[in-house]
């Protein structure tokens, strides 16, 4: 069955730009719904993890895992919207504003849940959140409809969510690769500023099933992206952080489990090969 991924495939210019799209852009979904069924499941008066301060740790997890996925959308959602040069760039979204649905008051969930987050930024999470979510429904039903939105409104909308999902890169789509602003950091031992951590989500799949984990964040519903993917991103983190802006450079990889990926000692061997 054809879904938003075949849109964005039949729209894109380079298939390594649509592979890297496609894979971040399932991260983010899954991450997304994760959160938002979290929450939704609260409101529902449904208390799960059984306790205040599991419930605390879900949230604080499906917000790292969330917060991941889009760190890694920007370069691939750049690169795209670059490559997909639509004849106007006028057009207008495919998607709508948020439903009366969407616009939910968190802070008495939040308080029967015994979890102190703020409710206003959950509130404001969420909805971003689920427009994400609803805004690649709505490519899957055009999609099945072979009603996919032309490239004008599919650069609007996915400008628009870019926009929306990361603030600070609202403007041109052009990706500054000289932009680095980690000097600003105030660092007590001042070598501590050549570090440059990069945390990677590889997939959703896990050999544990633990309590407070949202099922989406484990149950292997995602491909794990491939070694072909993940080798020469390697290669330009270390050319661009190690090489260009000599920093020393970490990499985090997670999941669901990273360690069950099928390359994984291919992709730790070219990781110190690289130097990380
Ligand atoms: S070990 Fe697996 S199930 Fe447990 S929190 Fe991590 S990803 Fe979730």
């Amino acid at each position: 069955m054809r879904d938003w991924a075949d849109v964005l495939e039949a729209n894109g210019a380079t298939p390594a730009t649509v592979r890297r799209l496609v894979s971040q852009l399932r991260a983010c979904e899954a991450a997304a719904i994760a959160f938002c069924r979290l929450l939704e499941r609260w409101g529902r008066g449904d208390a799960v993890p059984a306790t205040a301060g599991s419930r605390a740790a879900a949230l604080r997890h499906a917000a790292d895992r969330i917060e991941t996925a889009l760190a890694g959308l920007e370069a691939p959602l750049s690169a795209y919207l670059l490559e997909l040069e639509p004849e106007r760039t006028e057009g207008r979204s495919w998607y709508g504003g948020p439903g009366a649905g969407e616009l939910v008051e968190w802070r008495p969930v939040l308080e029967r849940a015994g979890v102190g987050a703020c409710p206003n930024r959950v509130a404001a999470v969420y909805l971003e959140l689920a427009v994400l979510v609803r805004a690649l429904q709505g490519l899957d039903d055009a999609a099945r409809l072979d009603a996919a939105p032309d490239r004008s409104s599919l650069w609007a909308g996915l400008f628009d969510l870019r926009d929306n999902w990361l603030p600070e890169s609202a403007g041109s789509p052009q990706p500054d690769a000289d932009a680095d602003d980690t000097e600003a950091l105030e660092h007590t031992v001042k070598e501590h500023a050549r570090n440059t951590l990069v945390e990677w989500m590889l997939g959703n799949r896990c050999t544990f099933a633990c309590s407070y984990c949202p099922s989406e964040l484990h149950d292997g519903s995602l491909p794990w992206i491939s070694a072909d993917v993940i080798l020469p991103f390697l290669d330009e983190v270390r050319r661009h952080y190690a090489d260009a802006l000599g920093r020393q450079v970490w990499i985090q990889y997670t999941g669901g489990e990273p360690t069950v990926h099928p390359d994984f000692p291919r992709i730790l061997t070219a990781g110190n090969a690289a130097g990380f």
